[in-house]
């Protein structure tokens, strides 16, 4: 067995390399070689508006597909990508292509409607993210109010005043900010006053948990209630049934996103889905 003598001068057990470590470097290659081989691409779910039947939005969702293993879901790469801060050169990717997409639809004459791209926490935290949107939007020539960037509470959690900074530049290039997966953390309350948020999506968890339990849905009615006093607007996330489509309708969250109404689909299918809109 061979002993390696580690930096302290101790000796470390067993196998020369930190496993952890070895996974991430070897995760790294996979994944800058996947942008190199165009292996993702992006996906497209529709917010719909059910009072009006219109298409209020589309969120951009980052797929990858490699060669041997096939579809490779966003919860296990994501992770990983942020860990090995590939997910800076990706996420500019995303958001160049979500744009681009945009303005292409747009040019072709279907609805214009704003497109959502998820930023993770590192990228929100990288001292260049206002200078890359501002190139991204530059360069595609999309307004910035057709680009929505979503974060979660574990962005802000890490440093709230660089989160307030940036979000406050990124507010005055004329981008809205919306708080993804709201109400699973616990602090979102205070983070939704101190900051220029112009959209709360409701988590899935909220939405698929109602059952005929009063419990869930005054939960759901309190998030929806407190949203709509800070004027912002409301959008609830994993809506899969009719059910959950009348209760909240019932609650006034008339904006939704979810299976019962369209899978994330890809460009083009999600093209034929806009060209539908109003869907009622
Ligand atoms: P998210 O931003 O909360 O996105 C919503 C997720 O819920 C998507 O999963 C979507 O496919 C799924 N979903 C939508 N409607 C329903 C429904 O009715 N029922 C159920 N059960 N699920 C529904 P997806 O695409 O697997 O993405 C998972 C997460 O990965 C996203 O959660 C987001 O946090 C992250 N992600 C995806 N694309 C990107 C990206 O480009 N950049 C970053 N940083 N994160 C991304
Ligand atoms: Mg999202
Ligand atoms: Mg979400
Ligand atoms: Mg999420």
């Amino acid at each position: 067995q061979n002993k390696e003598r580690k930096i302290d001068g101790s000796a470390s057990q067993g196998s020369t390399v930190d496993p952890k470590a070895a996974q991430l470097f070897k995760a790294k290659n996979v994944l800058s070689q996947a942008l190199v081989q165009e292996e993702f691409s992006l996906c497209y779910q529709p917010q719909v508006n059910i009072s009006s039947g219109e298409i209020h939005g589309m969120e951009a969702l980052l797929r990858w597909k490699h060669p041997r293993f096939g579809q490779v879901s966003p919860s296990k790469f994501i992770p990983l990508a942020e860990e090995t801060d590939l997910i800076i050169p990706i996420g500019k990717w995303v958001l160049k292509t979500a744009c681009i997409q945009n303005q292409a639809w747009q040019k072709i004459g279907l609805p214009a409607v704003p497109v959502s791209v998820n930023l993770s926490p590192r990228q929100l935290q990288h001292p260049d993210l206002v200078k890359m949107v501002g190139q991204v939007l530059d360069e595609t020539g999309l307004a910035p109010h057709w680009l929505e960037l979503e974060i979660t509470e574990a962005a802000l959690m890490q440093d709230l005043e660089l989160a307030r900074k940036v979000m406050r530049e990124l507010q005055q290039l004329g981008v809205s900010i919306s708080m993804d997966d709201f109400g699973i953390g616990c602090s979102s309350l205070g983070y939704l006053k101190q900051l220029p948020f112009h959209t709360l999506k409701i988590a899935q968890s909220f939405v698929r948990e109602l059952k005929d339990d009063s419990q869930d849905a005054a939960l759901l009615s309190a998030l929806i209630t407190l949203g709509r006093s800070l004027n912002l607007r409301v959008v609830a996330e994993g809506v899969e049934t009719e059910q959950q489509v009348e209760l909240l309708r019932s609650l006034h969250c008339e904006e939704m996103q979810g299976y019962r109404f369209s899978k994330p689909l890809q460009a083009e299918e999600a093209a034929k889905f806009l060209a539908l809109s109003p869907i009622v």
